[in-house]
């Protein structure tokens, strides 16, 4: 199954972009990974980042920071506050449940009284 994630928090950077050196375009992406499925919703802990430049369309990945990008990246990853993670169980889920106990508390019922 591949793995979701949701964007949290963009930040615009300052820095000059190290591969077409405009100043304006550098944009930093947390995302947090979530899963999804017909019995439950779940937000992880899991944290992704990506940065990318707007201005020549480039991903730039951590080999290509420079020590101003790594600074302001570690600043803004001390500052990112990422959701708590959640656990939530869909109606499907809820009405399994239901369904389970009911039944068993029909069988020891029946049980009980033979
Ligand atoms: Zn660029």
């Amino acid at each position: 199954m591949e793995d979701k994630f949701f964007t949290v928090k963009e930040v615009t950077l300052n820095n000059h972009c190290p591969e077409c050196y405009s100043n304006d375009g550098l944009q930093l992406t947390f995302k947090q990974k979530f899963v999804e499925n017909t019995f439950y919703k779940a937000i992880s802990s899991d944290i992704k980042h990506t940065m990318i430049c707007n201005t020549c369309n480039t991903e730039i990945f951590p080999v290509r920071w420079t020590d101003d990008l790594e600074r302001v990246f570690e600043y803004q990853q001390r500052a990112f506050v990422p959701k708590s993670a959640t656990f939530k169980l869909k109606k499907l889920s809820w009405i399994l449940l239901v369904a389970i106990i009911l039944l068993v508390i029909v069988l020891n019922v029946f049980l009980f009284n033979n």
